[in-house]
């Protein structure tokens, strides 16, 4: 696999207890042997789009190992998003966990159900912020551009604060 390659996963959540969330929802994403995160970005609160008028969120970014098809991999995903809770009401609306796979290796998939990479990663500065951070080198296959090459000119801090003091690595024990 080239440098620019590898599975990444959008990671959110506004309601609750919202870095306890990620925090779990980390460790039990990890949680079968044949799913491994390997990085985590920095965390970054946003001020929400579209629905506006819900709390904030906590987004951030995972680097993950699987042998797992995309489509096996979504199933966990959405597993595990089940797990804490979320219960699917209003379109973007908000939620205690939400999980997106946004790229994955080089692969580009539309299907129904699922579309990779994510549609709408590049509008979204609360993606591109932590994915530039974790990794700039990665591909986007369609545009084949990196992640550094794909920011240039984006405005990433609009309505974003990063949140130094949160590490998602360090699950505890
Ligand atoms: P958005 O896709 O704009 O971020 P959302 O995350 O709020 O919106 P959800 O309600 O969480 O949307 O997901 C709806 C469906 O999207 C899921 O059931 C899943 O089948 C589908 N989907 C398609 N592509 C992906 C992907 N790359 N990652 C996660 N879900 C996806
Ligand atoms: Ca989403
Ligand atoms: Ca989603």
């Amino acid at each position: 696999m080239g440098e620019g390659a590898g599975v990444f996963v959008g990671i959110g959540a506004n309601l609750g207890d919202r870095e306890k969330t990620l925090r779990l929802s980390v460790e039990q994403l990890h949680a079968r042997p044949d799913v491994r995160v390997v990085g985590a970005s920095p965390v970054y609160e946003s001020a929400p789009v579209g629905v506006t008028d819900q709390p904030e969120f906590l987004n951030a970014v995972l680097k993950v190992e699987t042998r797992l098809s995309a489509r096996d991999f979504l199933d966990w995903l959405l597993h595990v998003e089940k797990q804490f809770g979320r219960v699917r009401e209003k379109k973007w609306g908000p939620r205690t966990l939400d999980l997106d796979i946004l790229l994955f290796d080089q692969q580009v998939i539309d299907e129904p159900g699922l579309q990779v990479p994510h549609p709408y990663m590049l509008k979204r500065g609360f993606v591109m912020a932590p994915l530039f951070d974790l990794a700039p080198q990665a591909v986007h296959p369609a545009f084949l551009k990196t992640v550094a090459e794909l920011i240039a000119g984006m405005d990433l801090e609009v309505g974003l604060r990063r949140r130094d003091e949160i590490d998602l690595m360090f699950c505890g024990e």
